[in-house]
């Protein structure tokens, strides 16, 4: 497993958990135009590794009346990645800044952007900043996230559904519940049909889902359920990491995340220990399709495994 030794230092050892602070040393970053709306850019970022590649995907919209960008990078990227916002934005500083997820690759450079760029409204999930003010550990893969600093904490939590207007833009932040974790947003731009999902769609490849930070698998499919409830065959489906897809990406996704949770659950009321399902032969056609990105599949299936037999998962 050192699949993330690799990128982030860490010591990887289930169960004994090491507190760092997670960084990155390597990328290259590249921008396209995502849509036919002006101004709304696809900013992404390679961490590249001996073992695979590291993606964040970001959202930049460059408005007369404001510049808004969709999450960051692990800390010490902000220089390139400032560097490349700030060629897009002609200059221009970031003013809001739109946290997906409290998890350091998405925040870790909130309080560059608020020191160096002044950006003065952070948004995030209500219950994000609660998270960003502790230790927090994923056990699975063995990374603790430390507390953040006062400068990187969200100014603005909100919970529901709230729209923001920019450039004749209308950006709707929806609020998800026990997904991915347990604070998460999902950015629809209605005009250009893009949705970022944060990280409760991860693009071809197996996900993250954070336990002890409140994230569950059937949480996961409920939200995905209302994302497919709200985009058409057209909308442009950005993950934050991985490959941006397509409604069909969804559906296929939420399939395997549905196929996985049915196996573990029936190999665990055979009476199957942790270990055997992680390395279970019956997963090899799912691994094959998915296991290629920076989460294998045994660990996935220790993450569903968990969720499932501490009947979080239960009955849906
Ligand atoms: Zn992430």
């Amino acid at each position: 497993m050192k699949f993330l030794k690799s990128l982030f230092g860490c010591v990887l050892l289930l169960g004994v958990m090491t507190t760092f602070t997670p960084t990155a040393s390597a990328q290259s970053i590249t921008s396209v135009p995502i849509s036919s709306s002006d101004g709304v850019y696809l900013v992404k970022t390679v961490m590249p590794t001996p073992d695979f590649e590291f993606t964040m995907n970001n959202l930049l919209l460059v408005h007369p009346d404001s510049v808004i960008l969709v999450d960051n990078l692990p800390p010490g990227l902000y220089p390139f990645f400032a560097f490349e916002i700030h060629t897009l934005s002609a200059g221009e500083p970031v003013d809001i800044l739109i946290n997906t997820s409290w998890h350091f690759d998405h925040v870790g450079l909130n309080a560059e952007f608020n020191v160096f760029d002044g950006t003065s409204t952070i948004i995030a999930h209500s219950r994000a900043g609660d998270y960003m003010n502790e230790l927090n550990c994923i056990e699975e893969i063995g990374i603790c996230m430390p507390p953040l600093p006062e400068e990187a904490q969200p100014t603005e939590g909100i919970r529901g559904v709230v729209k923001l207007l920019s450039g004749g833009e209308t950006i709707t932040l929806k609020t998800i519940e026990n997904s991915h974790s347990g604070a998460d947003l999902v950015i629809y731009l209605e005009e250009a049909n893009v949705v970022h999902t944060g990280d409760i769609y991860f693009g071809g490849m197996y996900p993250i889902i954070d336990l002890a930070g409140g994230g569950t698998v059937n949480g996961m499919l409920h939200a995905l359920n209302q994302v497919l409830a709200s985009i058409d065959e057209d909308t442009i489906v950005v993950p934050s990491h991985g490959v941006v897809g397509n409604r069909q990406s969804v559906v296929e996704f939420s399939d395997m995340l549905r196929n996985t949770r049915k196996l573990v659950r029936k190999l665990i009321a055979e009476g199957l220990t942790e270990m055997q399902v992680m390395f279970h032969p019956s997963f090899a056609a799912l691994d094959a399709q998915w296991g290629s990105g920076f989460i294998p599949g045994p660990v996935f299936r220790l993450i569903v495994y968990r969720d499932l037999a501490s009947h979080r998962g239960g009955q849906m």
